[in-house]
């Protein structure tokens, strides 16, 4: 199976595609997290998108579909794909069609967590991840059940995302709307796109989503 979880930022389609991994099996292909590691690894690819990054500006199609069709032919012929944060533009979904049929693959669901954008500026600017194994927090609404100490691994390292701030949010956002979001129609009338409450408990977002997936 292979979905796309589509939503702005701070939409919860990270913490949402850590459980679908954990509980399906399936792999979370999160361009914002390859153009990350490509950034730190200093990459050619790290070296042009760190500036535009941090504007919260879109990155090139170009570059990111051709990221999207490396970690597909790296994955087993069995194995579902969560799009998170991909496709962003008109441009990358008529792309992700022709990278999924090269690989005999089709799309089985969209779905569209549907969010207060007023209120996910305080859910970006308080996130924070542990360092090392990336689970998510949030100063206020999840901290680690241990105070400094990370749930899942243990570690005592946590970072914060350089482009969590408020005004680079406005302009993810203000992305969002104006190139994002206009190409739910081209799934619509496909017939695969799910509205679910984002705004809804994490748990209860889980359920909505396991339920358009089905068994
Ligand atoms: P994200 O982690 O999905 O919020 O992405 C963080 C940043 O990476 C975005 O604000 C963009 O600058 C860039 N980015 C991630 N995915 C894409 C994409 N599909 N197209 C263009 N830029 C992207």
């Amino acid at each position: 199976m292979n979905i796309i979880l589509l939503g702005p930022p701070g939409a919860g389609k990270g913490t949402q595609a850590q459980r679908l991994v954990e509980q399906r099996g399936m792999r979370q292909l999160s361009t914002g997290d390859m153009l990350r590691a490509a950034v730190k690894a200093g990459t050619p690819t790290g070296l042009k998108a760190k500036a535009v990054m941090e504007r919260g500006e879109l990155v090139s199609d170009e570059i990111v579909s051709a990221l999207i069709g490396d970690e597909l032919d790296a994955m087993g012929a069995g194995e579902g794909a969560i799009f998170d944060g991909y496709p962003r533009t008109a441009a990358q979904a008529t792309a992700l069609d022709t990278i999924l049929t090269q690989r005999g693959r089709s799309l089985d669901h969209v779905i569209e967590l549907d969010v207060d954008e007023d209120q996910l500026v305080e859910r970006i600017t308080g996130r924070f991840t542990c360092a090392n194994c990336g689970k998510g927090y949030h100063d206020r609404f999840e901290q680690p059940r241990q105070p400094g100490i990370c749930d899942k691994c243990g570690s005592t390292e946590f970072k914060r995302r350089p482009d969590d701030n408020e005004q680079t949010v406005r302009t993810r956002m203000a992305e969002y709307r104006a190139k994002t979001a206009p190409i739910l129609p081209i799934y619509e009338a496909r017939g695969i796109v799910t509205r679910v409450n984002g705004m809804a408990d994490i748990d209860d977002v889980t359920r909505a989503i396991e339920t358009v997936l089905g068994g």
